[in-house]
């Protein structure tokens, strides 16, 4: 069972990466192929030069995407296998104790360890690559700090909450799982709350909606689909970079819709009006409660499975680690910690009945669009320009839409309002 464990984990995280790179590979050769020219469906859409340019765009990530999943994957069975975890945690057992505090610390430590290798990829993806092709606008400066807040954040929140999980362990027995699933959900409910007024503004500006003939636009269709919102507030999301979108966030009096200034520059009145009337159908067709709802239910299984597998002798020997002799949270920590690691591993099989999920609100919510505006044109329009601008890929694969898209493509959405 050992012996088997670890083989099994070894070819979960070989399956996965085989999977990511042959979606990525049929993906390019389905861009190559429509590349010649601009498809029918789009002559009204991009011009040659700038479909070029989404082709270029497309082709640079994926093969950027490839090294770095690579790199992970690489990165995670050399965390796994080598034997690093058992020493560094013994190492943290004999120096910092087995405190409540000293675990988390160590917990955090490790998840901090992980994620350092990766920074040199985030720095190429902004500096190199989104600057190859316009869309770069962070300075050093900028992203440097971002990075640094992050941390900080990270350890504000994430320590008192791991410290609380582990006191949780140790306090409730057998039953912890369903006491740290509700500590969790309240402390994300919390964040929710709280990350419009509190956190976001700590990396952006956020500016009420100028007085005028837009801002007076917009209310009147907040007004009209008795959307309940005080402000609208416009976001410098261009001090990162020229990407745009829109976004609503919060729950009830905290509630906002937040325009990225990007998207303003580049939409008519008429198609922010749109974007808003989509954003309005997400609350109306309460999408957020659903999403939130479902994720409470993938957190309580997670929870029952981590529950599970901690008493499992078999996993604790099949990463070098000893096998617990209580329920203490420090006997445990290994399998908390080989958790932490595989989340994302599991979870990754997962993510495309999510997004199928999320595809079909976004099927809902531009419907409610359409249907608020009484025509599909403003929506149409505001699409077409967003997948313009953004360099969007127009022809994806089928199967690599269906495994990672949140979004319906471009085309698929134009049908859906019968257009196309
Ligand atoms: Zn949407």
């Amino acid at each position: 069972m050992t012996l088997f464990a670890a083989v099994a984990v070894l070819a979960l995280l070989l399956t996965r990466w085989g999977v990511e790179h042959w979606l990525g590979w049929l993906n390019e050769r389905h861009v190559h192929a429509h590349a010649g020219a601009v498809p029918e469906a789009f002559r009204e859409v991009v011009d040659e030069a700038t479909y070029r340019k989404s082709v270029d765009y497309t082709l640079a990530r994926s093969r950027f995407g490839k090294i770095a999943d690579a790199f992970d994957t690489m990165l995670l069975i050399i965390v796994l296998f080598s034997g690093v975890l058992p020493w560094a945690f013994g190492i943290a057992m004999t120096h910092l104790g087995s405190s409540i505090w000293a675990m988390a610390a160590f917990l955090f430590a490790v998840g901090m360890a992980v994620s350092l290798p990766g920074l040199p990829f985030d720095w190429y993806a902004q500096f190199k690559l989104e600057d190859r092709f316009g869309f770069n606008t962070t300075t050093m400066k900028t992203w440097l700090l971002d990075r640094v807040k992050g941390f900080v954040l990270a350890a504000l929140l994430g320590l008192p909450l791991l410290a609380l999980v582990l006191k949780i362990i140790a306090w409730a027995g057998a039953s912890w799982w369903l006491w740290a699933w509700g500590a969790v959900l309240t402390f994300q409910f919390l964040l929710m709350l709280i990350a419009p007024a509190l956190i976001m503004p700590l990396f952006n500006k956020f500016t009420p909606l100028a007085e005028g003939a837009l801002r007076e636009r917009l209310f009147a269709l907040a007004r009209r689909t008795g959307f309940p919102t005080r402000s609208i507030d416009v976001m410098d999301g261009s001090k990162r970079s020229r990407h745009s979108n829109a976004f609503f966030t919060g729950f009830g009096r905290f509630r906002k819709i937040v325009l990225f200034d990007t998207l303003m520059a580049q939409l008519s009145e008429p198609e922010l009006e749109a974007v808003l009337a989509h954003e309005i159908g997400h609350y109306k067709k309460r999408h957020i409660v659903k999403m939130l709802g479902a994720s409470a239910l993938g957190l309580l299984l997670a929870f029952a499975a981590l529950a599970w597998l901690a008493r499992q002798d078999w996993l604790y020997r099949a990463f070098g680690f000893a096998p617990p002799d209580s329920f203490a949270p420090a006997s445990i920590m290994p399998v908390l910690l080989l958790f932490a690691l595989l989340a994302d591993t599991v979870s990754f099989w997962l993510s495309p009945l999510m997004n199928l999920w999320s595809r079909r609100f976004e099927y809902e919510a531009d419907a409610y669009a359409h249907d608020v505006m009484t025509e599909a044109q403003p929506l149409i329009g505001a699409l077409r320009k967003l997948n313009e601008k953004n360099l969007s890929n127009l022809t994806p694969h089928p199967l690599y839409s269906g495994f990672y898209y949140s979004h319906p493509t471009l085309l698929e959405r134009e049908r859906a309002m019968g257009l196309g």
